[in-house]
């Protein structure tokens, strides 16, 4: 970048940031002004390299010209359409795009506005699945302790990350929690850990105490992504398939973070081999650009639905003012171009090597406690200080200051370059976190 694009701050009283310390931002803040493939420059001009895709949304990297010309055609062609009762040609198109790369028999998708959204809109689509057949009592839920599905009341009451729930009690659906799967014998194991697959008998103990026969679905992030990069043991996601196909429980897939190659195939249910009947995705749906999400389903739990409502009242009550919008439409479009014309998700399968390469060799760091990784994503778990949190923020923040972004949860950072990385840049980043980790602090 030639020039610093704006020296002095803006005015910071009124935006109240998510997910932030406020307080300390304004002390410290940390500004992103412009960006540009794998690179940030803050607000003076510094440049930041991004480890982390944003937030695991721009998989393309920063600034694409044709998402951005796609995005301006559409404007100025259709900039909005509700779609109760109407649609835009776009979203049709989108949609089928998108079925072109989900798991065989996932093919009829609804739109929403965020990650969120998607994990609400799942939701209540499993609900509505069984009521349609005539099996209403099944309301219960099954998720994971340090699972994370979003912020809204659905995904809050899915959450096992503790302090996403805790300030929020009295919310809504019934959830029964399993273990998260990382145990100490997993410490530093690459892939798919050989352990833990005892895991999910807690499903079929889980059944055992309710009734296989109460429980709508079970929500699984194929990857634990928001904790830490928390891989699944081998035989762990199948086992659970089998459970749920034994009980007639849905399996769905949160795959917010892992979607759109971060695991290497376009999806997790693809890489493992295990297909869930109910998808969620978001982040790299429009490379980030546009805020968006998709949920696929198999195409019978649609028919049923559809097929068991009655007159003209919709099928299903549900939906966003920003379903489907059609700008959204036009950004996932050329996303989904870009991936496919660069080969972009065969490159970061042929990258992951290097990247874990990378990533194990930061063992010995004063400051590394345990990694964990999987094709483009990788968690680095710091060793504990007295206050859970403290040591990922000091960490993230110095980081920072060295030139490197990364996302950090309680002690863990995430390490998910995007899928355009190149090889020179993905070392700059492992030598900054190789430097600032290897400090005792
Ligand atoms: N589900 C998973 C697995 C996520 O990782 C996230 C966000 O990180 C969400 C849902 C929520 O997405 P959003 O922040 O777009 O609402």
């Amino acid at each position: 970048m030639d020039q610093p694009l704006q020296s002095t701050l803006p005015v910071m009283d009124h935006h109240w940031l998510p997910f932030t310390n406020n307080r300390l931002f304004r002390q410290e803040p940390q500004v992103f002004a412009k960006a540009e493939g794998v690179r940030y420059w803050t607000h003076d001009g510094r440049e930041v390299l991004d480890g982390s895709s944003g937030l695991f949304c721009c998989a393309a990297g920063h600034g694409r010209p044709e998402i951005a010309d796609a995005v301006h055609r559409q404007l100025m062609t259709l900039d909005y359409t509700p779609h109760f009762q109407r649609a835009a040609p776009i979203s049709f198109e989108f949609a089928t795009a998108l079925a072109g790369l989900l798991p065989a028999g996932l093919d009829r998708v609804f739109f929403g506005g965020s990650g969120s959204e998607a994990v609400d809109t799942a939701l209540k689509l499993c609900l509505a699945y069984h009521r349609s057949r005539g099996e209403g009592q099944r309301s219960r839920f099954v998720s994971r302790q340090w699972a994370y599905h979003g912020v809204n009341l659905g995904g809050t009451s899915l959450a096992g990350m503790v302090a996403n729930r805790r300030d929020f009690s009295g919310v809504t659906c019934a959830v029964s929690h399993m273990r998260h799967t990382w145990s100490e014998e997993q410490r530093y194991s690459r892939g798919q850990p050989e352990t833990g697959l005892d895991k999910a008998e807690d499903l079929e103990e889980i059944c055992r105490t309710y009734g296989g026969d109460t429980i709508a679905a079970v929500f699984v992030e194929p990857v634990a992504g928001s904790i830490g990069t928390i891989v699944p043991p081998k035989g762990y996601l199948e086992r659970l398939r089998a459970i749920c196909d034994a009980h007639g429980i849905l399996l769905v897939f949160d795959e917010v973070i892992t979607g759109f190659g971060r695991l290497g195939a376009p999806f997790a249910g693809q890489e493992f081999g295990v297909t869930p009947d109910v998808m969620t995705m978001a982040k790299a749906l429009t490379n980030g650009t546009i805020p968006m999400s998709a949920v696929a389903c198999k195409t019978g739990i649609q028919q049923t639905i559809i097929e068991a409502a009655r007159g003209d009242r919709p099928e299903f009550f549900h939906g966003y003012t920003y379903s489907a919008h059609p700008v959204a439409c036009a950004a996932g479009l050329a996303a989904l171009s870009i991936y496919r014309d660069e080969g972009l998700f065969e490159r970061g399968q042929a990258m992951s090597d290097r990247f874990l390469d990378g990533v194990f060799g930061l063992r010995n760091l004063a400051q590394v406690a345990d990694l964990r990784g999987y094709g483009m994503m990788a968690g680095i778990q710091l060793r504990p200080g007295a206050v859970p949190g403290e040591k990922g923020s000091r960490a993230q923040r110095a980081l920072f200051d060295a030139g490197l972004h990364v996302k950090a949860t309680g002690d863990a950072l995430i390490f998910a370059p995007a899928l355009v990385v190149e090889e020179a840049d993905l070392d700059r980043m492992l030598e900054v976190l190789q430097k600032v980790l290897g400090r005792a602090d």
